[in-house]
């Protein structure tokens, strides 16, 4: 497969267990599963502990479809950052002579592209980039800013791999602050405090790293060396396939970027800040089964309940 990664013995071993225990369900692509029933329910669990951790905020509650208006990824910069990570949704506008053609093409899995037209949409990348039109739209923010609950939506990153931990398409448990800079900045950092415990009271190994975002080329390289300098972007880490640690969760500071893109306003009419917390649910999920085993009935207690409330 094009531009696939290399899984390593470990990853291939670690995605055959889960597939064997009917946890992960193959499609054919890799990067690409179905989710058994019990999958589900760790999956769910950990969505639901992120959910009452941020409760006492009171967020505004948003859920999106798992696609955006292309106009949108072309607005925030996207495909100069992330062009290799990007999916775009295509359709065909045709006559019934070039439909013809295409079925032929499709029925030799040949390629079949010139008869797709660009659409609107896009595969959304990030779970909160739809929360930033919708809050411009709204208006001025109230003194206190904003916090918004993104939900748990499906997003889309195109990088086929054969590590269960590199999902193509995945859940990302995502929470946005949007106000002044200084309180976006401690809401960021309690945070990272918060579900390093929260993670860590499921009996992961987790620790706390200064990240960077995969920017693409040699203009890239720069963005992700500012990104670390102006420390933007933490990652909470776990061992799952290794033989590097792979990030669960990111505490991300986008200081004005989607603010000046949408004009979102504090009360006083300045540009608000953002930033943005996601989990991702798949990754946290994998990890507890490589650490508690494959049978949930077994598991901890402690972490049984704290997961499903039992
Ligand atoms: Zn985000």
């Amino acid at each position: 497969m094009p531009g696939q990664r290399p899984a390593s013995a470990d990853q291939a071993a670690l995605l055959s267990a889960l597939l064997e225990h009917d946890l992960l369900i193959e499609t054919g692509v890799p990067g690409v599963y179905g989710r058994g029933g019990v999958f589900e329910d760790v999956r769910e669990g950990v969505a639901a502990l992120v959910t009452r951790a941020a409760a006492a905020e009171e967020p505004l509650q948003l859920r999106f479809p798992p696609i955006l208006p292309r106009s949108d990824l072309e607005r925030v910069g996207y495909l100069k950052s992330f062009p290799h990570l990007a999916g775009s949704v295509f359709a065909f506008n045709g006559t019934e002579a070039q439909a013809t053609e295409q079925q032929e093409r499709a029925s030799r899995h040949e390629d079949w592209s010139e008869f797709q037209e660009m659409t609107d949409l896009v595969l959304t990348p990030a779970a909160c980039y739809p929360v930033y039109p919708a809050i411009a739209a709204r208006g001025a923010l109230a003194p206190a800013g904003l916090t918004v609950d993104a939900g748990g939506a499906y997003v889309f990153r195109h990088e086929p791999s054969g590590d269960p931990a590199r999902l193509q398409m995945f859940h990302q448990r995502e929470i946005v602050r949007i106000g002044e800079p200084h309180l976006v900045e401690a809401w960021r950092d309690a945070w990272r405090e918060r579900a390093l415990e929260l993670l860590g009271r499921l009996g992961l190994h987790v620790k706390l790293d200064l990240a960077s975002d995969p920017f693409f080329g040699r203009s890239g390289r720069m963005l992700m060396a500012s990104q670390r300098e102006q420390q933007l972007k933490f990652e909470v880490l776990t061992q799952i396939a290794g033989p590097e640690l792979t990030a669960v969760a990111s505490f991300n500071y986008h200081q004005d970027h989607f603010a000046s893109a949408y004009g979102i306003k504090l009360a006083d009419g300045a540009t608000a800040h953002t930033a943005c917390l996601g989990f991702g649910l798949e990754r946290i999920t994998i990890a507890l089964f490589r650490t508690h085993g494959f049978d949930t009935v077994a598991w901890p207690a402690e972490v049984r309940q704290r997961l499903w409330d039992r």
